[in-house]
């Protein structure tokens, strides 16, 4: 029998019914050692509040310079419902397994909500809610105009076929479908770490299959194959906007007289953590843009290079090999978590939360931490950090790229047509004909390269990168100038903004206390 529990929640009756929920997996036999071998990486110490509390308290450091009322701010940090389930799988004809699944929407303040999904043997309902915390004030600060929500499977998707992954996948969406906790206006998901478009696809045809008379059922999961109705720049969106939002740093006043670095990206150094879907293509677009890779840290080994990585190189032999080790002639890390120690420019965390903690803080080199994962430094080591003059750049900003091409995707679903289909010649005939009066009057021809330059109408991906860009320009200046207005780091700044957005929308609407 499945164990299903749907909590409502209101505030103060927060983690009692929850932790009568929690209760353990029964998992069949062959899979009981494997599943359940539980590896910290979490360099905190032990009286450092967990992820949830993390958020939490960066959300009350906030909140008290907020200006906001105390009614609202209690009713924006409460969680507002929580999916808990488990689901028995078939995972051979003589083994069976049962799950744990959860969903957790932390604001409906504007729907659907939207957050990913994670697939990870450390998943537990704190981690979802914290993470759906994170969706909504990261929502706000650019503007998507969503609630915030998170999912999580418990299991580790390199320990199953991908048989048994799109079973298991299937059956987890078949619970959303059946506790009306997805669909494009209710709760879309997206990708998160174990996850990527081919989950996705599942996810979409499950809900299909249930909802058959949903014309816009595209639309209830984001992060898809082109194929199946996702935006082109959805993959890289992550990373890009990650590049996007330091490139914007570094060019602040503030940030330059707080590091000494000089505005641009070119020659920085750079050491990334994680090389999974953020992390890689964060890792690219800073490659590609002139600055130098030194280091990246993988959960098994690290990599470090003083004359730079080459990340299309190392990628390629990772997937090969397996592995990071012997990669040209670079220096292998035992200790992964140690190359966040190392000296330099810019440190990206894109692989879990609670990376840097009190443990470590205080040894981190790097002046501008750039946080692409979600929740990778605690409150106390964001203490510690901002004391030692770092600049710290939230990922409720930082990571947003994801979010807002998610966005976008969503937009392109609904109206069922590619971004620029039905503009693209017109714009291009309209620009011919201009250039055309203007080589008349100048009296010179362009040559068919410049011409093709000027009249080229935008493709579905560059509509994307343009307007992910201009959504990661505003929200950091947004967040620039409200940390010289308040006098506080950028974390705070960005969420008393999301603060004040979200209080705007749910006191205009009055669906705050109704
Ligand atoms: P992913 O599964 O594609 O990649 C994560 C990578 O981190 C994997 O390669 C994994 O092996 C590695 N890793 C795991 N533990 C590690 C450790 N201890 N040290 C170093 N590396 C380790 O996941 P992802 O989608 O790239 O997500 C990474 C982070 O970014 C997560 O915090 C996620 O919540 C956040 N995020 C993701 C998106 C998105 O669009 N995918 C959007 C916003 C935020």
């Amino acid at each position: 029998m499945l164990a299903v529990s749907v909590l409502r929640r209101t505030p103060g009756s927060l983690s009692s019914a929850l932790r009568r929920h929690r209760t353990a997996a029964v998992i069949a036999a062959p899979f009981a050692r494997s599943l359940s071998t539980h590896v910290t990486n979490h360099a905190c110490e032990d009286n450092e509040p967990g992820f949830l509390g993390s958020v939490e308290t960066f959300f009350d450091r906030a909140a008290k310079i907020s200006g906001v009322s105390e009614k609202n701010l209690a009713a924006i940090r409460a969680v507002d419902a929580v999916l808990s389930v488990k689901f028995p799988v078939e995972i051979d004809e003589n083994t069976h397994v049962i799950i744990d699944g959860y969903r957790a929407q932390h604001s409906r303040h504007r729907l659907p909500c939207k957050g990913g999904i994670r697939f990870s043997d450390e998943v537990d309902l704190e981690e979802v809610e914290a993470l759906a915390s994170l969706m909504t004030y990261k929502c706000a600060v650019v503007d998507v105009p969503f609630g915030g929500a998170k999912g999580g499977v418990k299991l580790d998707p390199k320990k199953f076929t991908p048989a048994q992954l799109e079973r298991i996948t299937r059956r987890y969406t078949m619970e959303l479908c059946q506790k009306n906790f997805i669909g494009p206006g209710i709760d879309v998901p997206a990708p998160d770490v174990g996850t990527g478009p081919r989950e996705m696809s599942w996810i979409m045809d499950t809900y299909r299959q249930f909802n058959p008379q949903d014309v816009n059922a595209a639309g209830c999961v984001t992060g898809k194959p082109i194929s199946q109705g996702g935006v082109r720049g959805r993959n890289e969106a992550t990373g890009l906007g990650v590049y996007y939002g330091v490139r914007e740093f570094l060019q602040f006043k503030e940030v330059q007289a707080m590091t000494g670095l000089t505005g641009e990206i070119a020659g920085k150094t750079v050491i990334v953590q994680g090389f999974g879907n953020v992390g890689y293509w964060a890792a690219k677009f800073f490659h590609n843009n002139g600055a130098k890779i030194i280091g990246i840290g993988e959960h098994d080994l690290g990599v470090y290079d003083p004359a730079g990585l080459d990340v299309e190189a190392l990628f390629k032999h990772r997937a090969e090999k397996g592995s990071f080790r012997g990669f040209h002639n670079a220096e292998i890390i035992e200790q992964p978590i140690k190359i966040l120690e190392r000296e330099c420019d810019i440190l990206i965390p894109a692989a879990l939360e609670r990376q840097i903690g009190l443990k470590n803080a205080k040894l981190i080199k790097a002046k501008i931490i750039g946080e692409a994962a979600n929740g990778p430094i605690t409150p106390y080591a964001h203490d510690v950090l901002i004391k030692n003059g770092k600049v710290v750049i939230p990922d409720l900003l930082l990571n947003a790229g994801g979010v807002t091409v998610s966005y976008f995707e969503w937009l392109k679903n609904l109206s069922h047509v590619r971004f620029g289909r039905m503009s693209r010649k017109w714009e291009e005939a309209g620009k011919s004909k201009l250039l055309t009066l203007v080589e008349e009057n100048a009296g010179r021809q362009l040559t068919p390269q410049e011409r093709r330059a000027v009249i080229h109408g935008a493709e579905e991906h560059e509509l994307v990168y343009s307007g992910l860009e201009d959504t990661m320009i505003g929200a950091c200046e947004e967040t620039r100038a409200t940390a010289a207005l308040k006098k506080t780091d950028f974390r705070t700044a960005a969420i008393v903004n999301a603060i004040h957005k979200i209080s705007t929308v749910t006191t205009q609407s009055g669906q705050m206390f109704l």
